[in-house]
């Protein structure tokens, strides 16, 4: 599963720490102890200056970075980097603003604006001479690590593009092996140090803004005490987890099937190797190993989009008619003036597919390279998904335009996709002529739970790491043995030999090198199918849930318009509410989506020792 983009104003962003940082905090320190006592007045001063800066400069950086990755040149690179670095000035600024006003009485918008400023930091530095500075020399560095590093292979070298293309379709253990190994040898292990001096940076500056550690910092996005929020989540893995490893224990076997008890034993964890992804975070492209032997998919999505002579701006057009059948006003016409969804012959371009949203009113674009592919048509859906939610929140002051958390923005349009992949939907819009029988619907559920019910621990485990370790519960010399036991813990791989002593193996993984928060995506995977859930009751669909699809109906999409066009002006239970009626995150939408597959697998396995 590919994580997209969105182009809005970054309120979670990873800041790229300037030395401003140092001199903001340090006077932020100064003046809250010379100061007096600041009023409500100001705050709202504060407030309504910030919207109106922010603003402009969100336009602004928008329009120098959406130059820069449709046509990428130095000139257009040394633009964007400057704009963005203006733009995190200017975020670092109000956020320090914002802290100033920390137990004072001011009416529950202003509150909420001032949480939001402050919500912009993920990796704070703190006032102490030269601490911004390090503390961006290593987030740099990280990144160049990552970002760089190479495995030689059989007289090739391979990016880390080149390996996850032959992890997907390679099924000779050694190779795959080889491979694993070398992504983690060649990106990760000097990193260690330098992750280690990061926590204890980040952590002075968190400190120094009023919370425990980072972790705490970032678990105090979502509406709630940190503790709480951890809770949560833990509360929701215990909801899935019996179907994880029901699907755990059947995948289990039929790789033992296929490369025998010396490479995988028929119990324990999974090889993570052999799971066709680096990370073992999506089980999809093994699909031809595990598949039903009984039954078929029936139909391919690919193949029928290639014999309806689909284009890629066709697909874009299909998916803007999903969304236009349960209400959304169709995209304005800039949409498909400027949007670029396909990739150029004369320049560079970035390709990964991003939604923007330049002037934060009418402007919306959609930037990517599609091919006319089934998961290409999936991902349509996923970025139209960001335009609609953009758009419906338009009309909010500019600091509540956004995700009701970051969970949301990336669940709204795989919510859509849910219903876009059902045989109901592809036989109304003529891409198949019969909807196969009910017997067709495990192959396909197989297919959506090797990437999305698989994806579950993955997302959930990474974070878990990096809270364990922002606490200081755990420490350097054990970094590598604790990510090792939540992986075994959650998704219940194991590596295909022994880690070296110098291993690093969290650094393996982008999103830690680059500091990016993970929770989302659990979060996400979680929400859209609650929301398809809700949307389904609402419709009064009968029969099974995964052959659901709101297409055409516009009272559900009314609900669904409500919570959209919220943004975050409200805590996100309250946008929650508004389109499912329930108030909390509900992961047993998960296994009612699943229950026939659930049903299945567990006949499957039942001669198999799935708990061992
Ligand atoms: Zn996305």
């Amino acid at each position: 599963m590919t994580h997209c983009l969105i182009r809005v104003f970054p309120l979670k962003i990873r800041l790229p720490v300037t030395s401003a940082i140092a001199i903001l905090l340090a006077t932020s320190v100064a003046t809250l102890a010379a100061e007096t006592q600041p009023t409500a007045a100001e705050a709202k001063a504060v407030v309504d200056k910030a919207e109106a800066d922010l603003a402009r400069m969100n336009e602004y950086a928008g329009r120098a970075a959406w130059v820069k990755e449709t046509y990428i040149t130095d000139d257009t690179n040394w633009l964007s980097a400057k704009a963005n670095a203006e733009q995190t000035d200017l975020q670092v600024k109000y956020a320090k603003e914002a802290a100033r006003f920390d137990g004072v009485e001011v009416d529950p918008v202003v509150k909420r604006k001032l949480y939001l400023l402050k919500c912009g930091l993920t990796l704070p530095a703190s006032s102490r001479p030269g601490a911004s500075q390090e503390l961006a020399d290593i987030e740099a560095r990280l990144d160049t690590d990552y970002s760089t590093a190479k495995f030689d292979y059989k007289g090739r070298t391979l990016t880390l593009d080149d390996m996850e293309d032959i992890l997907r379709t390679s099924r000779d253990p050694a190779e795959t092996k080889a491979l694993w190994e070398g992504w983690r040898a060649v990106s990760s292990p000097r990193m260690r140090a330098d992750y280690a001096n990061l926590v204890a940076l980040a952590n002075e500056g968190s400190r120094e803004i009023g919370y425990k550690d980072t972790g705490a910092l970032w678990r105090s996005w979502y509406d709630m005490d940190p503790n709480a929020f951890a809770a949560e989540t833990d509360r929701l893995w215990r909801q899935v987890e019996p179907f994880y490893k029901n699907l755990h224990c059947y995948v289990r076997a039929r790789l033992n099937e296929k490369y025998g008890d010396a490479v995988q034993p028929r119990t324990g964890s999974i090889r993570g190797d052999l799971t066709g992804n680096m990370w073992g975070q999506g089980w999809g492209n093994i699909y031809d190993i595990v598949a039903p032997k009984t039954a078929s998919l029936g139909y391919d999505v690919t193949d029928a989009l290639t014999s309806h002579s689909y284009s890629p701006l066709k697909m874009v057009q299909t998916s803007e008619a999903f969304y236009t059948s349960i209400g959304f006003a169709p995209l304005p016409e800039s949409f498909w003036m400027r949007s670029m969804f396909t990739r150029p012959g004369d320049r560079e371009v970035v390709c990964h597919p991003s939604a923007w949203d330049v002037d934060d009113k009418e402007d919306l674009r959609l930037k990517a390279c599609f091919t006319v592919t089934a998961d290409d048509f999936y991902s349509v859906y996923h970025e139209l998904g960001h335009n609609m939610y953009q758009r419906a929140y338009a009309g909010q002051p500019f600091l509540f335009k956004g995700g009701a958390n970051d969970g949301f923005h990336e669940a709204i349009g795989d919510f859509a996709a849910l219903n876009a992949i059902t045989p109901t939907y592809l036989k109304k819009i003529g891409l198949i002529d019969t909807a196969p029988g009910t017997d067709a619907d495990i192959p396909h559920l197989l297919k959506i739970a090797l990437d999305k019910v698989a994806f579950l621990p993955f997302a959930l485990l990474v974070d878990k790491w990096r809270w364990e370790v922002f606490s200081g519960q755990v420490t350097p010399e054990h970094y590598n043995d604790a990510w090792w036991a939540l992986v075994k813990q959650y998704q219940g791989l194991t590596p295909p030999g022994p880690r070296p002593g110098n291993a690093f193996d969290p650094g393996a993984k982008f999103h830690i090198a680059s500091s990016t928060p993970y929770m989302r995506y659990f979060l996400a995977d979680i929400y859209e199918f609650q929301f398809y859930r809700a949307a389904c009751r609402q419709a009064r669909w009968k029969g099974p849930l995964n052959r659901c699809s709101i297409y055409e109906d516009k009272e559900v999409g009314k609900h669904f318009a409500a919570m959209l066009a919220m943004g975050q002006s409200q805590p996100w239970p309250e946008a929650l509410v508004a389109f499912t009626g329930e108030k909390a995150l509900d992961a047993s939408a998960i296994a009612d989506y699943f229950a026939p597959l659930n049903a299945w697998l567990t006949e499957q396995n039942k001669s198999e020792a799935c708990g061992g």
